[in-house]
């Protein structure tokens, strides 16, 4: 049998249920869970913000050992370690996959939301989605990074190649995007809660070079400005502090709603835009490039039965870093 906490009805607790390990069809593995990451997106899943199928096991964030194989599977051996992404399918047909775009498939699965996700001792996946894991990460500390890592490295891709560079929201996702931006060289500022003094530390102790609430203007204009907060009211905030082309680009799956604000803001070639998902690409160039930082993530561990804790913490903003459940 296989342990594993759903979501049964939005804004309700995550239940602990048993059932029979599954068995993984043509193309699947099956993996034993090792740790898996609580992300901001599970909170969304779990509160009803986003809306998807129920009952549904959340979790995009797994890292975990491949027990058995499922016909034609391939990439993997029993016992490799893999991890496994938020993208879990696409359709391989539709002009977002055929044009170098999957993160934006009309078809796709998503890990934790559309497929069942790693808060388990168990969880099924398609091999072409999973990665290897590169061998300096523990199980814990990788986990974070195959969302927060991952889909803040293309949220730092698309903000171009500026050096300034503001993140809004300093948790999981900005504490290793500080890492990977100074170590590219750039200047990252933290825009923290208003009066988070340990956030502040926190982000500076990772090469911030300033940090300061959300509602302080940073030390020089910024070339680009990342939004991990789900907070719409950032948007034109962040977006005066962005010099004339630069970006304002929001990260999240979900954020309140933005709101109005003078086009003077907007004005002189300011772009404002979202990142949608992962491609496999992403995740490859990324996992490399924080093997090689290398990036070293802050994780708080919780008992896979301790998931209610760990979504409320990350909810009130306790948690430094990135919270991982283990079975
Ligand atoms: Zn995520
Ligand atoms: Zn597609």
């Amino acid at each position: 049998m296989m342990q594993a906490m759903q979501v049964e009805r939005p804004g309700a607790p995550l239940r602990m249920v048993e059932r029979p390990i599954p068995m993984p069809g043509p193309g699947e593995l099956l993996i034993e869970v090792a740790a898996c990451g609580v992300c901001r997106t599970d909170l969304h899943v779990a509160e009803g913000d986003l809306n998807g199928p129920l009952p549904i096991v959340p979790g995009h964030e797994i890292v975990g050992r491949v027990r058995a194989l499922g016909a034609g599977s391939e990439g993997f051996s029993v016992g490799d370690r893999v991890g496994v992404p938020w993208l879990a399918q696409t359709c391989g047909r539709c002009f977002y996959c055929q044009t170098g775009q999957e993160n934006l498939c009309d078809a796709p699965l998503f890990t934790g939301f559309t497929r069942d996700g790693g808060f388990a001792s168990h969880v099924v996946a398609d091999a072409r989605y999973c990665f290897p894991i590169p061998d300096r990460f523990g199980d814990a500390e990788a986990a974070p990074l195959l969302c927060a890592g991952l889909i803040g490295y293309r949220a730092l891709r698309l903000a171009g190649a500026g050096e300034a560079i503001g993140l809004y929201g300093f948790g999981a996702a900005a504490h290793i995007l500080a890492q990977v931006a100074t170590w590219q060289g750039r200047r990252a500022h933290a825009f923290t809660r208003t009066g988070d003094a340990a956030a502040q530390d926190f982000a500076r102790s990772l090469g911030c070079g300033w940090a300061g609430g959300s509602d302080e203007a940073p030390p020089e204009l910024l070339d680009a400005a990342i939004l991990f907060a789900p907070v719409g009211g950032l948007v034109p905030v962040a977006l005066r502090h962005v010099r004339k082309g630069g970006r304002v680009v929001c990260a999240g799956i979900h954020m309140s709603d933005i709101p109005a604000f003078p086009y003077a803001d907007l004005w002189g070639e300011r772009s404002i835009l979202s990142v949608a998902n992962l491609t496999r690409a992403d995740g490859r160039e990324f996992l490399h490039i924080a093997a090689q930082v290398p990036v070293k993530t802050h994780v708080t561990v919780f008992p896979l039965a301790e998931a209610n804790v760990a979504l409320d913490r990350l909810r009130t903003g306790a948690i430094e870093g990135a919270a991982v459940l283990q079975p």
